[in-house]
């Protein structure tokens, strides 16, 4: 579904991303792996279009979603485009942001309605069949302060879902999370790992990784390092530095 050729990024003189590569075919699960500062977040911005990049390309069901050409002659996708792409790529944050003056079920309804235009009684049924699926269906009606982080984290991906995406894109969902409350998110995102969702997700949970994804690619600096099935990459790692990485983050 989402291919990456070749792309560039530099934020200024700082060259964050150097020429990478990847494919996340549908109905896979990509893990995105690195150090912090390796270029993961902007990595997944540039999936959705969130950020410029400056060479490279970037396709969507086969077909390039971003801009073109080097230099001068780089065109930036057109608006409806951008649009399309957009909600066809929901996006999980560290942080859910979810609207803390609205109720949980018009968190996951906002987007669809006001965004999509879909008749909001349709929304409706769907987000509390999303809700329910990522198990706080109970919780429709309470703001998000008043719920834990863990369940702030699934009604996020409810959100998400609720735009009927064709990719998921996860930068680091469980990181700001205790332990306990990681595991009901990490069982969340097996459950749709199975239920073949394409997904790309950025995690320093190794264990998450090499569970749920078809295939892992370890970033170091700006480049694909090393990348290929989870068994292999944790169970062999060829390169020093990702064998380095993990032994750091085990
Ligand atoms: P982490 O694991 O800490 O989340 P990451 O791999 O996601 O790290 P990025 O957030 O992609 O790393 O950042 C890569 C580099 O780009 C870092 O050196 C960062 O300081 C820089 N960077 C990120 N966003 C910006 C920005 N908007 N302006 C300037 N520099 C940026
Ligand atoms: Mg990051």
């Amino acid at each position: 579904v989402i291919e990456i050729r070749d792309l560039h990024k530099a934020y200024g003189a700082l060259e964050v991303l150097k020429g990478v590569s990847m494919t996340a075919p549908r109905g896979h699960v990509l893990s995105l792996i690195g150090s912090s500062g390796s270029g993961k977040s902007t990595l997944l911005r540039c999936a959705n279009l969130l950020e410029d990049s400056q060479q490279g390309e970037i396709l969507f069901e086969g077909e390039p979603i971003t801009w073109k050409g080097t230099g001068l002659h780089r065109r930036p996708a057109d608006r409806k485009q951008v649009m399309r792409i957009r909600t066809n790529l929901s996006m999980v944050f560290q942080q859910f942001n979810l609207w803390a003056h609205m109720t949980i079920l018009e968190n996951v309804m906002e987007a669809p309605v006001t965004v999509l235009g879909r008749p909001k009684k349709d929304v409706e049924e769907a987000a509390r069949a999303y809700l329910d699926k990522v198990g706080i269906g109970d919780k429709c009606d309470v703001y998000p302060a008043q719920m834990s982080g863990g369940q702030q984290q699934r009604a996020a991906i409810a959100r998400a879902l609720c735009m009927e995406p064709k990719a998921l894109l996860f930068d680091e969902p469980t990181s700001a999370l205790d332990p306990e409350l990681e595991q009901e998110v990490v069982k969340v995102i097996k459950a749709l790992a199975e239920e073949g969702r394409t997904m790309i997700i950025v995690t320093h949970d190794m264990r998450m990784a090499n569970d749920v994804s078809d295939h892992v690619v370890f970033l170091h600096q700006g480049r694909v390092e090393e990348e290929g099935a989870p068994a292999d990459l944790f169970g062999a790692p060829k390169t020093e530095r990702l064998q380095q990485f993990l032994s750091a983050t085990v």
